[in-house]
């Protein structure tokens, strides 16, 4: 394991990094270990692994050479100190809160964060102590007047889950500094492609790699990226404590989906951009929440922050019936109705229904959804949203003036 920063570009380190084939009879891969129990040839060598048993292969639970393999790889594309793997996204948040939070403590969590953290904080958080204030993601500097003497974390996530706002990350990673509080980033939408958060100063860097790092829609995965060694410490005993096994047929996937992170983002990002555009010519589009589109409000703090764009953006359509909306769903062929995103395929979702917000007011102008543009060839998609349009308008013709909105 090199812990030395190489001077390779970050698509190089995504191929080579987290690799022993020598250990491996030369296979490329790291193969998937099945393992609980690892065997000690003698007392001397337990001993010696015992000392350091949370870097070693010691037991299942705290990583098997298949995990590490893995959370090398990550780590370097972090650009952090140590990777900690969890067996999903949901679960790294909730390792993140529960390991780095007291009774007593107070809590900041962007009210764009994704809806489930929301929830955690809400539902578990409190039971243990533990105040949460949820604050407008676009607060910025201002984030000063909510911090307390109590005040040990902050989440934020940009874009903002379903709404995309962007996050002023380093005014916000200063005032939480400024009062000895850690700063936690969800960023599943850009990973470390296209933004670093521990170069911005975050020191809990999370990912649901679930989404672009799998790629491929069929694992589960999280993941928490330090830049410390007091950090890494805290949370990997935390998470082998709360009992978190990552399984490593799963790290295996992740590991297969890195590899080819690089351009699949890229190519996310260019049909996502080629959807937007197309979407913001037609004269019935109310809005494109796409932070790459200079019409978006955050889009300069996302030209100074980020690197590129991924593939998820939302849209509105002028304001139809809820039924004409849901024949839209019904009626695309290539977009299929799914939560999750960050797979090949392309994905719809309606942002119209339960979007829950306390600090701020989020009100759609149109009827909104959320896309998740995959790897198909765009003019095909573009088509397929063409012909589920002209559906939800003649449904929407048919509906009488009772009919619910959307
Ligand atoms: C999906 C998602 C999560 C949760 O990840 P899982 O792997 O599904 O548990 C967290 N944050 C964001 C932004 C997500 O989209």
């Amino acid at each position: 394991m090199s812990e030395k920063e190489t001077p390779f570009k970050i698509e190089t380190k995504i191929v080579h990094e987290g690799r022993w084939s020598e250990s491996h009879f030369g296979a490329v891969n790291t193969p998937v270990y099945h393992a609980s129990t690892i065997l000690f040839p003698n007392v001397g060598r337990m001993l010696e692994i015992f000392s350091k048993h949370y870097d070693n292969i010691f037991y299942g639970r705290y990583g098997t050479p298949t995990t590490r393999s893995f959370e090398q790889a990550l780590c370097a594309l972090e650009g952090g100190y140590r990777t900690v793997s969890f067996p999903s996204g949901m679960a790294a948040i909730a390792a993140i809160f529960s390991i780095f939070l007291s009774r007593g403590d107070h809590l900041l969590v962007s009210d764009s964060a994704y809806d489930p953290s929301r929830r955690f904080a809400l539902n578990h958080l409190k039971r243990f102590g533990i105040e949460t204030t949820f604050y407008d993601p676009q607060i910025g500097d201002g984030i000063r007047a909510l911090m307390q003497p109590n005040t040990k974390l902050v989440l934020c996530e940009s874009p903002g889950s379903h709404t995309f706002e962007i996050q002023d990350i380093p005014a916000i990673v200063k005032a939480a500094h400024e009062v000895g509080a850690l700063v936690a980033m969800d960023n599943t939408w850009a990973t470390p492609l296209l933004f670093a958060p521990l170069a911005f100063g975050v020191d809990l860097s999370m990912m649901s790699c679930t989404k672009y790092i799998v790629g491929h829609a069929d694992a589960m995965m999280g993941s928490v990226t330090v830049a410390t060694e007091e950090l890494y410490q805290k949370l990997r005993l935390g998470a082998a404590s709360y009992g978190y096994a990552v399984g490593s047929d799963e790290s295996y996937l992740a590991t297969r989906g890195l590899r080819t992170l690089a351009v699949r983002l890229a190519q996310h990002e260019k049909n996502a951009l080629e959807l937007a555009h197309w979407l913001q010519s037609r004269s019935d589009v109310v809005a494109v929440h796409h932070p790459a589109l200079p019409s978006h409000p955050g889009h300069a703090l996302f030209k100074r922050d980020f690197k590129g764009s991924s593939g998820l953006f939302g849209v509105e359509f002028k304001k139809v019936p809820r039924k004409a909306a849901f024949a839209l769903m019904d009626g695309l062929k290539l977009f299929k109705i799914g939560y999750s995103w960050g797979g090949f395929e392309s994905l719809i979702v309606p942002t119209f229904m339960g979007l829950e917000r306390s600090a701020y007011e989020w009100k759609p102008k149109g009827t909104p959804f959320r896309l998740s543009i995959g790897l198909e060839n765009p003019a095909d998609l573009i088509a397929d949203l063409d012909q589920g349009l002209k559906l939800m308008y003649e449904v929407a013709a048919t509906c009488g003036p009772d009919e619910p909105m959307a």
